[in-house]
């Protein structure tokens, strides 16, 4: 007999397998893309302030303060903005807002693997368009996702693992294009050269099927407190804002704590900035020791090792010298190693130690 009570599809279903959380404090932690630099002194202030008795009451449900600094931080309206926790909470919610069990979801792989399991969470059908080699998406991406049905795409950008950007413009034919609704998952953004002045936030009043997804575990160094939020036009945010989200989904001390980070991001602007020139530097020498990157605007790097043997073996010995990077056992990536952009001091070890590990 079958003792098992969960349905057939969780039942049958792998969870998603998260980078190793080490407890020890003497490790170099460049497996999970977090910022190496401390989040805003205000932040740590807004801690510092809160009152127990703020606890007593519930939350705001709707966290307004919040909502209403992230809309002036992108010259939107709150009515644009859904705050969640962490940007993963607002995946969840997309898919179970727009699509029905059975229904078809649209990816580009690889990408975040979490995706594919929240699909089949909700019992929906994945259509998985392979990126092309350069990892750019392919011209006819749009006509892919209508071709098999899709209700909802889901996009990082820039790419995750590689670090690629998709530009503007692109996307919007993309929105354009498609039919159902384009989750652009905008969790590297921060980390991505001025100069190419990509920002679709203005976008959610031009395009009816646009949700952006932002968090501000990387670009403002909290990935421990999950928050993060979606940018959207009022009918794409509304259904859960409203319907499907929990009525307190993101915690008191959180919404107080997510709203000083944002109206002191110019703090956070002097880390980005940090991580773009040290991730140059970090490209150039890890080109030096044969590990070539793709062009990255994110804070890690897809690095190509010999062969699948070579990537595996770097990985462990780099663990014995207590430092972390991400491998993928997954097409395409058994190859590569994900590297976390560092701190100087971090980036520097590495490279000593891969220096002796590879001569
Ligand atoms: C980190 C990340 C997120 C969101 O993470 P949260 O910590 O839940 O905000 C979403 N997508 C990708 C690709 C990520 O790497």
């Amino acid at each position: 007999m079958n003792m098992a009570f969960e349905r057939d599809n969780i039942l049958s279903m792998s969870g998603y397998v998260p980078g190793e959380q080490p407890t020890e404090s003497n490790v170099i932690k460049l497996n999970t893309n977090e910022n190496p630099y401390p989040a805003s002194p205000r932040v740590t202030e807004a801690l510092a302030a809160i009152n127990i008795e703020e606890l007593r009451r519930y939350p705001s449900p709707t966290a307004s303060r919040f909502r209403q600094t992230a809309a002036d931080y992108h010259g939107l309206s709150d009515y644009n903005i859904l705050p969640t926790n962490g940007g993963d909470e607002l995946l969840r919610l997309a898919i179970t807002t727009f699509a029905d069990p059975g229904e078809t979801i649209g990816i580009a792989v690889p990408s975040y693997s979490l995706y594919p399991v929240l699909t089949e969470i909700q019992g929906c059908k994945l259509v998985s368009i392979p990126l092309l080699d350069d990892w750019n998406l392919p011209a006819n991406f749009a006509d892919r996702l209508n071709g098999a049905g899709a209700k909802l795409a889901l996009l990082v950008n820039p790419h995750a693992p590689s670090g690629i950007l998709t530009g503007a413009e692109q996307i919007i034919d993309i929105a354009n294009s498609f039919e159902g609704v384009l989750l652009i998952d905008e969790a590297y953004v921060d980390f991505v050269d001025p100069e190419n002045e990509y920002d679709l936030a203005p976008e959610v009043e031009q395009l009816d099927n646009i949700l952006l997804l932002r968090t501000l575990s990387k670009g403002f160094s909290l990935a421990g407190l999950r928050f993060g939020y979606g940018m959207g036009p009022k009918t794409i945010i509304e259904p859960m804002m409203y319907k499907t989200r929990d009525s307190y989904n993101t915690d008191h001390i959180s919404q107080q704590l997510a709203t000083a980070a944002l109206e002191s991001a110019d703090y956070a602007r002097q880390t980005w900035s940090k991580v773009r020139s040290e991730r140059l530097l970090l490209t150039e020498e890890l080109q030096k020791l044969g590990l070539t990157c793709p062009p990255s605007q994110s804070n890690f790097l897809l690095a190509q090792a010999e062969n699948e043997e070579t990537a595996g073996d770097i990985v462990k010995r780099l663990k014995r010298e207590n430092i972390l990077i991400r491998y993928f056992d997954e097409d395409r990536l058994r190859d590569k190693l994900r590297i976390t952009v560092g701190n100087p001091e971090q980036n520097q070890h590495l490279l000593d130690c891969l220096k002796s590990i590879i001569s």
